[in-house]
C-alpha cells in the first residue's frame, strides 16, 4: 500500500481479517504444542519433536505457565512433618521459647480448627468451600470451645514465656482461654462484643450469643441500644477494606508496641496473608538482622515461609502438646463455670466498662 494514503474501508476488512486468521492459527499452534507436551517425551511422533523445536517460544512459554500453576497447587496442599522430624522441630522452638526476651504470637483460623469452627483457605476452609460454590453450614460459635492450643498460650502467658498474642480470630476463644484481655489485640474484632461509642470510656457488652447477625460491611449497628445513654450498639469486627478504629478488642496499640519490643514471633495457624499486610507487625523498618525471629507451625505455605528461622508443617494442638511437655508446663483444662465470657467469672479492667448480659 502505498505510505501516507489512508487505507480503503475494503482493505481494513482484509487486514482485520488477515489479523484474525494469524491470530487463530497461533491459538490453534499453541493448543497443538500444549497437548504434544502433556504426552510423556518417549510417545511423541517425530512430526511432534520437529514442531516442538520449531516452537521454542511457544514452549518456554506453557512451561512457564505449567510451573506457575504447580507453584499455586503446591501452596495449598496441606504438607504434615513426619512425626519425629516434627518433634526435632519442637525442641528447638522450646529451646528458643525459653531464651526469648519478648516473644508474641500471632494467631489466625487455624488454631480454632479443633473447636469445630472451619478455618478460611484450608482444603475445606469457608473460603475454598465458597470458591468451589458450596454452602456454607453455619456453626454456632458458642459452643466451641477453646482448644489445647488456646488453652496452652494461655498457660504460656501466665508463666511470662509469652508477652502478647494478636489474633485474626473473631470467635472470643482466646478471652474465653482466660488469657489476659491487656495481653490480647483482636486486630478484625470479637464477635461476642458490642459497645456504645457515645459513653466514654466506650462501654463494652460482652455477650454469650453473635452480635454480628444484623451486620454487615459497613453496617455496624446491632439493634440494641446502650442502657445507660441510650445510644445504638455496635460491633467491633473489621470486614475486609475496613479500617478498625476502636481501642478494644482491636487493641492495635499494645500489638504494635509488643512487635517493637518482640525478639521472637511465633505464628500459629494462620496463612500470614493477611498480616503480611501490618508491616509494622513485622518490625519491617528495621534492618533484617534487627527483627524478630520467626517461627511458623501452620500445614500449607505461607508468604513468610522463606524469611522463617524454623518453618512447623504440623497440626496447631499436636505442636502446642510436644511443646508444653518439652517445657514442662501444664494445660489447663478448659473450665466453662470459670470463664468471664460464658460463666460467672469476673476480671478487672482498665480504661473500658464492660457489662456482661
Ligand atoms: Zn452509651
Amino acid at each position: 500500500m502505498a505510505a501516507g494514503r489512508s487505507l480503503s474501508r475494503s482493505e481494513r476488512k482484509a487486514a482485520a481479517r488477515a489479523e484474525f486468521l494469524l491470530q487463530e492459527e497461533q491459538r490453534e499452534r499453541r493448543r497443538q504444542v500444549s497437548r504434544i507436551l502433556h504426552k510423556p517425551a518417549a510417545e511423541r511422533s517425530s512430526e511432534e519433536a520437529a514442531l516442538l523445536s520449531g516452537c521454542q517460544e511457544i514452549v518456554r512459554d506453557l512451561e512457564r505457565l505449567h510451573k506457575k500453576r504447580e507453584r499455586l497447587r503446591r501452596r495449598l496442599e496441606e504438607v504434615c512433618d513426619e512425626p519425629e522430624e516434627l518433634r526435632r522441630k519442637v525442641s528447638k522452638l522450646s529451646a528458643v521459647v525459653r531464651g526469648a526476651k519478648h516473644l508474641i504470637i500471632y494467631t489466625g483460623a487455624g488454631i480454632s480448627t479443633a473447636a469445630s469452627i472451619p478455618d478460611y483457605r484450608g482444603p475445606n476452609g469457608v473460603w475454598t468451600m465458597l470458591q468451589k460454590g458450596r454452602n456454607i453450614r453455619a456453626t454456632d460459635l458458642s459452643e466451641a470451645e477453646p482448644t489445647l492450643t488456646h488453652m496452652s498460650i494461655a498457660s504460656l502467658h501466665k508463666h511470662k514465656l509469652v508477652q502478647h498474642v494478636v489474633s485474626q480470630n473473631c470467635d472470643g476463644l482466646h478471652l474465653r482461654s482466660g488469657l489476659p484481655r491487656e495481653a490480647l489485640s483482636e486486630l478484625h474484632g470479637n464477635m461476642y462484643i458490642e459497645v456504645c461509642t457515645s459513653c466514654t470510656p466506650n462501654r463494652e457488652y460482652v455477650r454469650v450469643f453473635d452480635v454480628t447477625e444484623r451486620t454487615a460491611l459497613h453496617r455496624h449497628h446491632t439493634g440494641r441500644m446502650c442502657h445507660k445513654c441510650g445510644a445504638q450498639l455496635r460491633d467491633t469486627i473489621v470486614h475486609f477494606g475496613e479500617k478498625g478504629m476502636l481501642q478494644q478488642p482491636l487493641n492495635w496499640e499494645a500489638a504494635i508496641e509488643s512487635a517493637s519490643k518482640a525478639d521472637v514471633i511465633l505464628c500459629l495457624g494462620s496463612s500470614l496473608k493477611v498480616l503480611k499486610k501490618y508491616p509494622h507487625l513485622w518490625c519491617m523498618s528495621k534492618p533484617p538482622r534487627r527483627r524478630p525471629k520467626l517461627y511458623i507451625v501452620n500445614l500449607q505455605w505461607t508468604p513468610k515461609d522463606d524469611l522463617a528461622a524454623l518453618k512447623l508443617h504440623g497440626k496447631c494442638d499436636d505442636v502446642m502438646k510436644l511443646l508444653m511437655d518439652e517445657l514442662g508446663l501444664p494445660i489447663s483444662p478448659y473450665d466453662r463455670s470459670a470463664e468471664i465470657v460464658l460463666g460467672s467469672g469476673t476480671a478487672s479492667y482498665t480504661n473500658t466498662t464492660l457489662d456482661y448480659f
